[in-house]
């Protein structure tokens, strides 16, 4: 029988898109007939991108550095990715073993493009990242969704992720610092799932993307724990993005073997091919020059958190695990969902919206019903006016 010519490609069947894209658009449309309306689902900095930064990517437009470049990035720019996974982590890499990609998401992208294919398991977790389980299904592979618990703070633990292992696993793939919760994957957690995967032969990926938000000091030395022992299968992405306010750039990279990181330049030769030879520029800067604007950042995010927390605490059905780096809070909404009222949290997020103007991104779209994340990248004083609103909202 012929194909129904209207019929898109097989592939596309398994990808959905983020249902967080309603609310944002809804949120526009409000906007525009100028209504006030609270932002709290944004999953960027609201910072400007710092000024040393802007000043190189200025500089490479006039000196007309302008062109392709090659394929996986500049040599400066994979030397100095190499030198503060060096600085931060004691770690060596060589700049053969680092590739420039649009974003730490391109980075994961090639991941699960390089390393899985049909009738391979990639362990992961949630509440988590669409992303990355749409990634793994884009690629083929099938996706097994390990839970963490509020009751825990959502932290990633090593036997849950171990007891899901099967003949089939080829990866286990581990976002930490985590969107949307904040946890972490300690580092004992880490030395026990570093060893194991090291014995069972599997590939190790982590999305490090929020690895310079981290709140207190916690040490967080994944890089090394499972490099230490594992490191010809563990890859590493990363990415300006959230450590610099530079999320319009699009600058990540992905660290790992020869193999896998020329691999990934052959898959990105022939699609995106280099990263913006002027965002490549701004990046040196920013991964070379002076790091106290990303202390600075930090420090307003932590402020942030302490005083979201307490004004959350003002209403205490809501339950709030603590954050340990990134800029999301999730609570938890499930003392207001009920069968004949607001029955989702999605549900409460659009209604929220409706009657608030409060953007919020619900649960569902991180695979976890029954909690909101609220972004606190924007000010203490649009934070204290939106936690307001919610608060009536939710004892209407
Ligand atoms: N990982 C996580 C967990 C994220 O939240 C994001 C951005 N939302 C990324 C990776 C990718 O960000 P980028 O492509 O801008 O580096």
């Amino acid at each position: 029988m012929s194909r129904d010519p209207s019929r898109l490609a097989d592939r596309m069947r398994a990808v959905a898109m983020s249902p967080t894209m309603k609310g944002t658009v809804e949120a526009e449309r409000l906007r525009r007939q100028g209504v006030d309306v609270v932002d709290l689902g944004a999953g960027e900095p609201d910072f400007a991108t710092p000024r040393h930064v802007t000043e190189a990517a200025h500089a490479a437009i006039t000196s007309n550095f302008t062109k392709y470049t090659a394929n996986m990035g500049i040599a400066d720019l994979r030397e100095a990715v190499a030198a503060r996974y060096r600085a931060d982590y004691g770690v060596t890499y060589a700049a053969d073993e680092v590739i420039i990609t649009a974003g730490g998401k391109q980075a994961l992208m090639h991941a699960a493009f390089v390393l899985v294919e049909p009738g391979d398991e990639v362990i992961t977790h949630a509440p988590g990242w669409p992303t990355l389980v749409e990634q793994v299904k884009l690629a083929g592979a099938t996706p097994v969704v390990v839970r963490t618990h509020e009751e825990e703070g959502f932290a990633l633990r090593a036997e849950r992720l171990l007891e899901a292992v099967t003949p089939r696993t080829r990866a286990i793939l581990i976002n930490s610092p985590g969107n949307p919760t904040g946890a972490l994957l300690s580092e004992a957690d880490a030395r026990v799932l570093a060893s194991e995967a090291a014995r069972r032969g599997l590939w190790v990926i982590i999305d490090l993307c929020y690895e310079r938000l981290i709140y207190d000091h916690v040490a967080h030395n994944l890089p090394k724990i499972f490099g230490d022992v594992m490191r010809d299968r563990l890859v590493l992405a990363g990415s300006t993005s959230k450590s610099y306010a530079m999320t319009g750039w699009r600058c990540g990279w992905l660290v790992g073997p020869k193999a896998v990181v020329s691999a990934a330049n052959a898959l990105q030769s022939h699609s995106t091919s280099n990263v913006s030879s002027i965002t490549q520029k701004a990046a040196v800067a920013a991964l070379t020059g002076p790091q106290d604007c990303v202390d600075d950042m930090l420090r307003e995010y932590h402020a942030r958190r302490d005083q979201l927390i307490a004004w959350m605490g003002e209403e205490p059905r809501f339950r709030c695990p603590v954050p340990q780096g990134a800029f999301y809070l999730f609570p938890s909404i499930a003392a207001f969902l009920r069968p004949d009222g607001l029955r989702t949290s999605l549900a409460f997020a659009d209604a929220l919206l409706a009657r608030e103007h409060v953007v919020t991104t619900p649960g569902e779209a991180f695979d976890a019903p029954g909690y909101l994340r609220l972004s606190y990248a924007t000010s203490l004083e649009r934070l204290r006016e939106g936690v307001t609103r919610l608060i009536r909202f939710a004892r209407h």
